[in-house]
């Protein structure tokens, strides 16, 4: 059985990932299963989903835990630490990226492999560039990297189940599997910073109160971004709406009165970009 779980946020198209490659597995002859697990309900929140691709009926109904593929849809949540959790050592880990694989943190044995999904999604139109849906593209990366699944199989599925830009989507499925790239497996003791590709941060002491109160240092709020915000500082009339906006106090003062984002504390939210008066602030993407 072969066991995938995807990491995206509300929006990317996580959960429909998911099922196209249960679709298309079941296209190509097998027995596939494939639910997703909800966070929050908040678009820009983790989402994660599960597939899992047998000849047999599958029989299991828990989540995965111990992956043969990780799909990570938005690099930044690489950061988060937990995505690769329990992949195999002999597994291969699938991200959107513009970095060369060989960049990417992984342990030993497995195999890293990057596409620009965001790029292929954009370039045929699918989402906007605040928030495109990458999908079909990382798929075909997927179906090219793994073999899970066969193209022309991810094609059907698009076609059947797609109703959406099928064509686009078929195009963005084809273009991630022409331009998907592996890496291969780093020899144990050259692990690129697997088991701490981000530093964890420590278990908080939770107070005896329903709610928990602590600072978004500590619990990585960072984590969720899929945008930055960018100032452009000769448009900045140093008018303080952002500083004053910010819901995360991610924003300070410089000595000349300028904004200075410290984007370790950043959700990405875009709320400085909606209020600043002159357009000073772009959301650009991560990755
Ligand atoms: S995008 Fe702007 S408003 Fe939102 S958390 Fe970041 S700095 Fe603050
Ligand atoms: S809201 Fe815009 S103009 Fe005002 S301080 Fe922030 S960046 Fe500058």
């Amino acid at each position: 059985m072969l066991e995938i779980r995807f990491h995206g946020r509300g929006g990317q198209g996580a959960v429909v990932a998911s099922e196209l490659l249960a679709q298309a597995a079941f296209l190509d002859g097998k027995r596939p299963q494939s639910f997703p697990f909800f966070g929050v309900e908040r678009r820009g929140a983790p989402v994660t989903a599960y597939c899992r691709i047998d000849d047999r009926e599958v029989r299991l109904r828990t989540s995965i835990t111990r992956p043969d593929i990780v799909v990570v849809l938005e690099p930044g949540l690489l950061r988060a630490g937990s995505a690769m959790e329990g992949l195999k050592p002999d597994g291969i880990l699938l991200v959107n990226s513009r970095e060369e694989p060989a960049a990417l943190p992984a342990p030993a044995g497995v195999r890293r492999a990057s596409v620009d999904a965001t790029t292929i999604a954009l370039t045929h139109g699918l989402g906007t560039p605040m928030m495109p849906i990458v999908n079909t593209a990382i798929l075909g990366a997927l179906a090219a990297a793994s073999g899970a699944v066969s193209l022309g199989a991810l094609e059907q599925a698009i076609d059947r189940f797609v109703p959406a830009h099928p064509a686009e989507n078929r195009a963005a499925a084809r273009d991630g599997a022409a331009a998907v790239r592996v890496a291969p497996p780093l020899t144990a003791g050259h692990s690129r910073g697997a088991s701490s590709a981000v530093a964890r941060a420590p278990p908080l002491e939770l107070p005896d109160a329903p709610m928990a109160v602590a600072s978004s240092a500590t619990i990585a709020t960072a984590a969720w971004r899929t945008l930055r915000p960018e100032i452009d500082q000769r448009r900045c009339t140093r008018c303080n709406f952002c500083w004053k906006f910010c819901p995360d106090v991610a924003i300070e003062l410089n000595a000349e009165g300028f904004p200075v984002v410290h984007l370790e504390h950043c959700k990405g939210c875009g709320i400085c970009a909606a209020e600043c008066p002159p357009g000073a602030i772009a959301m650009v993407a991560e990755g």
